[in-house]
């Protein structure tokens, strides 16, 4: 069996795959079985008991709700990236999410949240579904929310969609002994492991940078083997397992994401200095500009500021409106973390089920835009924003005009 044992880079290769040379194989297959042949019901009772008990793996896979050899491949690889013992894939990264908060549930029905989260996120805490209690907070008021029946605390970093850092060693000083969940989705292993800085659990929505191409959804949670067993019990219960046919795209999907990731930064860097330096922008949300990353995380806890940026031209949301509908290059979506460039308006889409004036409170005007950084060439993108952005702010009398006389 060959090793993966190698620097983050290679991990992400050949992690999953050690197996591979003495199958006789490339690359793996994908085993699209539901159901698998029982000879000896003995040992298929015994297997089944372990993975009813929480056991990554049987001699007999029993049913594929129960275990997938592919889906199998993509956990073994990316709990090798986030330095974790283990990983759970599920259907969606709100699969994962509501599966931890499940599997949290038998240590006591509180929950601490550090705002701002994911629209979805908040929304699902929010909505008394779950039937917990929850105490939002920030990162400094973790201690004092904390309660005896607290199970879980979950922050976000970067946060979704003002990039603000979250310092994850002090979120965890600050919950003592209740675990912290870490929702690393806009970091992925290759700026930022998590579990390496205390956290229990860490969260992906594998649909954005694991898969990379817009074409997957998914989620996974990476972390120790107690946790795991007890979200694989939540998963084979609850049912949100990952397709087999996802689990393998993933799983290909990590084999670039250090390159993709990579060079979707070193564009957001030079597209973040460009917009900083526009003369009607009103903000610029990058934790790699110095004003985005107060607490000098980059570099301690990121490898790298990401690929994502938040910002606000003068005029609001008339201005916001336009630029999303004038852009050419850049699509206006939802979702982010794919090979190409988007751009969306988190007030009126992704947050638009949190409460108005929580999103004000944390920064969600309804100017703010937020793109996530693709592969194409730094200067196309730029020139496709500016573009955007002249004719956002362009008299709007003088467009209407044109628009009369082209009719
Ligand atoms: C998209 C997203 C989620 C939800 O993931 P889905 O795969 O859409 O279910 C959770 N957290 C963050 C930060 C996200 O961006």
């Amino acid at each position: 069996m060959k090793s993966t044992v190698g620097n983050l880079e290679s991990t992400s290769v050949h992690a999953g795959r050690e197996d591979l040379r003495d199958l006789g194989v490339h690359v793996p297959s994908i085993d699209l079985s539901t159901t698998y042949p029982i000879d000896d019901l003995p040992l298929a009772t015994q297997s089944l008991d372990a993975l009813a008990e929480g056991a990554a793996e049987a001699i007999n896979p029993i049913y594929s709700r129960l275990n997938n050899p592919t889906v199998r491949r993509f956990e073994t690889a990316l709990a090798q990236l986030e330095g974790a013992d283990d990983a759970v894939a599920f259907s969606s990264g709100m699969a994962v999410l509501t599966a931890c908060f499940l599997a949290a549930r038998a240590d006591g029905g509180h929950v601490v949240a550090v705002r701002p989260l994911y629209g979805g996120t908040d929304h699902l805490l929010t909505s008394g579904l779950l039937s917990f209690d929850v105490t939002f907070t920030e990162v400094d008021g973790i201690a004092a929310a904390c309660r005896s029946d607290t199970s879980l605390v979950v922050l976000e970093t970067p946060a979704n969609p003002t990039l603000v850092l979250v310092d994850i060693e002090e979120a965890v000083r600050q919950a003592g002994t209740v675990p912290v969940l870490v929702d690393s989705t806009f970091a992925t292993p290759v700026l930022q492991r998590p579990l390496e800085h205390g956290a229990s659990l860490v969260v992906h929505s594998a649909t954005k940078f694991l898969g990379g191409h817009g074409d997957i959804m998914g989620g996974v949670v990476a972390t120790n083997g107690e946790w795991a067993r007890r979200l694989r019990q939540v998963r084979i219960l609850t049912g949100a397992v990952l397709y087999p046919q996802a689990g393998y795209m993933l799983h290909r999907g990590l084999q670039t994401l250090p390159v993709r990731v990579e060079r979707g930064q070193a564009t957001a860097r030079l597209l973040a200095t460009r917009l900083a330096d526009h003369p009607a922008m009103k903000s610029v949300l990058y934790p790699g500009l110095a004003a985005g990353d107060p607490q000098g995380l980059v570099g301690r806890q990121m490898k790298g500021p990401g690929s994502l940026i938040s910002f606000e031209v003068e005029g609001g949301y008339e201005v916001a409106v336009r630029i999303a509908k004038e852009v050419r290059m850049l699509t206006p979506a939802v979702s982010l973390g794919s090979v190409d460039s988007l751009i969306q308006h988190p007030a009126g889409l992704t947050h638009r089920l949190v409460d108005p004036e929580v999103r004000l409170r944390h920064g969600i005007t309804d100017g703010l835009l937020r793109i996530s950084v693709g592969l194409e060439a730094p200067e196309d993108l730029c020139a496709d924003l500016h573009r955007a952005i002249a004719r956002s702010l362009s008299d709007q009398n003088e467009v209407s005009t044109l628009r009369l006389r082209l009719a």
